[in-house]
């Protein structure tokens, strides 16, 4: 049997631990690396560094920037009255393309009890805390319109009850079970404007 140069086995190791990736894409992935040019392999791994380097966490509302504060949190002339809650960052982004000028918080992730995931292993304490540390007026949970989505709404209007007496949700034009990644930027626009307060749990 031929064993594997360790430096394979190590890039397989690696790749098998990105979202979607068993071993045999591993294998595949790694193998494919081997053989397209050097540059190419190299452009990749450069941009790997580059983004870890230059991308961070804001400390204020957890979505990515090269700068904490992120550009976002620190601009004057956004609303700084709402705060927009979303699961991913990527999801800043479809709401800043479908207009929306206020804050974000990003809780990086949702409820889940098959991942075992609670409130409180998201960014919820954050959140509570901006509420109470004052000059929030509303908090709209942008969640997705799906089970484990709304599930999180619900779970972090709890925690938000005590500290923000207004707790909107994301309304119309969203479909059941969609993913905000996935909406245009027209329906995002007219659920924004269609938010309504969240009601309490039965
Ligand atoms: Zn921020």
């Amino acid at each position: 049997m031929v064993l594997r140069h360790h430096s394979i086995e190590r890039l397989m190791e690696q790749l098998g631990h990105l979202p979607g990736v068993g071993p045999i894409s591993a294998e595949r992935m790694a193998y494919y690396l081997l053989r397209i040019e050097q540059s190419e392999a190299l452009a990749l791994a450069n941009a790997i560094v580059a983004v870890r380097e230059s991308v961070q966490t804001c400390s204020k509302c957890f979505q990515l920037d090269a700068v904490d504060p992120c550009s976002i949190c620190s601009d004057p002339e956004r609303d700084q009255g709402i705060v927009l809650v979303v699961e991913d960052p990527r999801e800043v982004t479809r709401f800043e393309d479908a207009g929306y000028r206020g804050l974000y918080h990003v809780l990086q992730g949702r409820v889940s009890q098959v991942e075992g995931i609670g409130p409180d292993d998201l960014t919820t304490g954050a959140l509570v805390q901006r509420c109470k540390s004052g000059g929030v007026r509303e908090v709209c949970l942008a969640n997705n319109p799906d089970l484990e989505g709304e599930g999180t709404a619900q779970l972090v209007a709890e925690r938000l009850r005590p500290v923000c007496d207004n707790v909107t949700r994301l309304a119309r034009g969203m479909p059941a079970g969609g993913s905000i990644t996935q909406l245009s930027k027209s329906i995002l626009a007219d659920a924004l404007q269609g938010r309504r307060p969240l009601p309490p749990p039965n």
